[in-house]
């Protein structure tokens, strides 16, 4: 299975979080949602590890160079 990563250098956040989290999907669903519970202060619910899964990006782009920041949709 494709490793997938979840980057959170990918969206503002104000702790500047530059935590990247790669692996097989649904081991990067629980560990981001776990991580936006803890650090972050969202509830963790299934509608958040839905949202979080259509973030998921090929493990192949990963880059440790500073990223772009994108808008938070929703
Ligand atoms: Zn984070």
């Amino acid at each position: 299975m494709a490793r997938m990563m979840a980057d959170c250098r990918r969206f503002p956040s104000e702790s500047n979080c530059s935590l990247t989290i790669i692996g097989e999907e649904d081991e990067v669903v629980r560990a981001a949602a776990e991580h936006a519970a803890s650090v972050h202060g969202h509830e963790d619910t299934p509608e958040l590890r839905e949202q979080l899964r259509g973030f998921l990006e090929p493990a192949g782009q990963y880059s440790n160079e500073p990223r772009e920041q994108e808008a938070m949709p929703g």
